[in-house]
């Protein structure tokens, strides 16, 4: 989101803008989510207006299934070095859909965080743009197949495209990646990865969606069972200097939302939320209160120490110091997310002349040591989607001044 608003506002502006994006689509993981709060409407929504723009945007130039390998050069005089992938899909792909139909080759899934399996031959989703096949060169047999070359009518799919160097010379550089959901095995003492009904937040996001592996129906990972009881727990691996120290500011916002998911589709079930602290600044406090009001959800203000699985049932029980009453409790439910926050995707692998600069936690500073270099959005901190608009769209006003036609 961050990366097309910049690039959408400084085009408009008047720039020539190059996106490089290692995805074979746009729309990073706000792509992936099933409803954004606060205003819970689908990422369809801000998502389609920003990528007509996008699409429609005779200066922007897109590159899927790339990366930058390297940028050099000084101020107002960067040359970038960037690696395209083979798609191995041309542009005159329709989406019919004939050679997913003959593809032999399972692969996981990332879109559904390897829940489920795609064809190597795939549509990352729906409403993936550029909408048009892609070939996991990873997995695909290659010509040595070709059964999607013979059931292609459009002549679409070219087994032999190679990866491609592409070098251009920009004036400014915006880091949009984002961030990355944190491995939550790591996490002790909650199970994850051990237990199948222990999910984490991301995790939620496409087990409530309707593309997602469930068709949308949350339920029990174990036995695909209804919800009767769970909770969230929040923090989980965040302001802990064991794992990572700061608050990812959106996570408390992300288990309310989700707990109106479970409400839709479970009018009875009991619902818990463990936290520190509930964060929602500003205008999302109205959406704290209005779930607060909720009589199925209770809010246990501590910190979970420890979550184990019946192994008969499934059903998990948590322990905590219930901070109000300096008591030990324990809960038994059907299943847990973990509120897991935001890590920093940071510059991949590209190599940068001069280096650039981050805080300790891994996010890109906002003043890089070199001039027409900036951060947007959770490259830079992690926040919300509101926010990273806000802040692609002024950064991609500061690179204007180094804009030379
Ligand atoms: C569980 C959860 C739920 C959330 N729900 C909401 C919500 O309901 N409402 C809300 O406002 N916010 C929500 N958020 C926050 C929201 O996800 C972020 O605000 C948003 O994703 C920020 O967008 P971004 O473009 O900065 O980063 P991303 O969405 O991470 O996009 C970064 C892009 O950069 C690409 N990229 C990364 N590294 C490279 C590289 N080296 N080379 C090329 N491309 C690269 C990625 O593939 C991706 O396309 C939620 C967060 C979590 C954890």
């Amino acid at each position: 989101m961050s990366g097309i608003t910049a690039a959408i506002e400084a085009s408009e502006a008047g720039c020539n803008v190059i996106v490089v994006e290692k995805n074979a689509f746009v729309g990073g993981r706000v792509a992936s989510m099933n409803k954004y709060f606060p205003k819970m409407c689908p990422p369809t929504c801000g998502l389609e207006i920003n990528l007509r723009r996008f699409r429609t945007n005779p200066r922007i130039r897109l590159l899927t299934s790339s990366e930058v390998e390297k940028i050099s050069g000084s101020p107002g005089h960067f040359k970038a070095v960037i690696k395209r992938a083979p798609r191995f899909v041309n542009e005159k792909c329709t989406l019919c859909g004939e050679c997913v139909d003959v593809c032999p080759v399972d692969r996981p899934d990332e879109f559904n965080l390897g829940v489920t399996t795609t064809k190597a031959v795939y549509l990352p989703f729906e409403m993936a743009f550029p909408a048009r096949f892609t070939i996991d060169g990873s997995v695909c047999p290659g010509s040595e197949c070709g059964k999607c070359v013979e059931a292609c009518p459009y002549d679409a799919i070219d087994l032999e495209m190679q990866p491609e160097t592409i070098e251009v010379d920009v004036q400014a550089v915006i880091w949009a990646t984002g961030w990355d959901p944190p491995d939550a095995t790591q996490f002790e003492g909650y199970g994850f990865g051990e237990n199948a009904n222990v999910i984490t937040n991301v995790m939620m996001e496409r087990y409530a969606a309707l593309n997602g592996p469930t068709g949308g129906r949350i339920q029990r990972p174990s036995d695909n069972g209804a919800i009767e009881s769970i909770a969230f727990v929040q923090c989980a691996g965040s302001r802990d200097e064991n794992y990572y120290e700061y608050c990812s500011g959106v996570c408390c916002m992300g288990s309310l939302k989700q707990v109106r998911y479970v409400r839709e589709q479970y009018p009875d079930a009991q619902v818990f939320i463990f936290y520190i602290d509930i964060r929602s600044p500003g205008r999302l406090e109205d959406f704290f209160t209005a779930t607060e009001e909720d009589e199925g959800l209770t809010l246990i203000k501590g910190k979970v120490a420890k979550i184990t699985e019946d192994a008969a049932t499934g059903n998990l029980t948590i322990e905590a110091e219930d901070a109000l009453s300096s008591q030990k409790i324990t809960r038994t439910v059907d299943m847990v997310v973990l509120a897991t926050g935001m890590i920093p995707a940071g510059i991949g692998n590209t190599e940068v002349e001069g280096g650039v600069e981050t805080d300790r936690h891994g996010f890109l500073a906002a003043e890089q040591p070199q001039a027409g270099m900036f951060a947007a959005g959770c490259a830079k901190r992690p926040t919300d989607v509101a926010t990273s608009v806000r802040d692609a769209t002024s950064v991609a006003m500061k690179t204007l001044k180094f804009h030379v036609e």
